[in-house]
């Protein structure tokens, strides 16, 4: 039985590596000024660390809230071209994503190292946004369930108390950037495991975001599903009327 009625929404953009100043402006602005009808918390962006300033500046005061694409498991020292938590709270960053694709993929990185990032943001009273999801040749041999588990299970590891401060979003590889999203019943039944998982250890109330090509179009089809809480957007949040849409849905 899910309780999607009590958890809280959250759209949550993740810029990649894309911006430059200038560009960034014109998009903080039009996401300031089109979300002040939005309640806090509902809607966030993630960042490149260089322009965490920048959006800190713009953002301040309005509902939309920030965070970055990634954090160190360390808290300081010798690690060069690494940031820590504390240095994204200077910032005033509410979240750090973990885990995504393109950081296991590219940069090596084990569900082990995910759940230290983890640990690591909440130590620092960042929310941790722990991406999970199956690559094409994963899904096509039937091993969705087992990769999903698999990549968790070091971060339920950390326990109750620490899960429930967290988010989770679901992110089928074959579906980022691609165009090619989970149809709503595909999408829903990974995220009724997760939600599974979650009940067993006391978090059913975890917020699991969706992430993989949504748009404005698929959204809210997405969104009535009864586990999926929200959505983690790439390419379409870098078009204010299209995150903002997503938002609205
Ligand atoms: C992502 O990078 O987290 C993502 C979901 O990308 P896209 O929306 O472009 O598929």
């Amino acid at each position: 039985m899910s309780a999607s009625s009590t958890r809280s929404r959250l759209v949550l953009g993740n810029w990649k590596m894309h911006g430059s100043l200038a560009q960034n402006a014109s998009l903080l602005e039009a996401l300031r000024d089109g979300a002040a009808s939005f309640g806090p918390g509902v809607v966030g962006v993630c960042v490149p660390f260089p322009y965490l300033a920048q959006t800190q500046s713009v953002l301040q005061g309005s509902p939309v809230a920030w965070g970055a694409q990634d954090v160190s498991i360390h808290a300081s020292g010798a690690y060069t071209g690494e940031v820590s938590a504390a240095m994204l709270s200077d910032f005033s960053c509410r979240w750090a994503l973990v885990g995504h694709s393109e950081r296991r993929t590219y940069h090596g990185e084990s569900s082990e190292v995910v759940a230290q990032k983890a640990a690591a943001a909440l130590k620092q009273g960042l929310t941790p946004v722990v991406c999970v999801g199956e690559t094409l040749d994963q899904q096509t041999a039937g091993q969705t369930s087992q990769v999903i588990a698999d990549q968790l299970a070091p971060v339920l590891a950390l326990g109750a108390a620490e899960v429930a401060k967290m988010v989770i979003a679901y992110e089928p590889v074959w579906a980022i950037g691609t165009g090619r999203t989970a149809s709503p019943e595909q999408a829903q039944a990974v995220h009724a495991l997760i939600r599974q998982s979650l009940s067993a250890l006391g978090c059913a109330q975890v917020q699991v975001l969706y992430g993989g090509s949504v748009k404005a179009s698929n959204a809210a089809s997405l969104f009535a599903m009864p586990d999926i809480d929200g959505a983690l957007v790439g390419g379409a949040s870098l078009v204010a009327s299209e995150f903002l849409s997503i938002a609205a849905a």
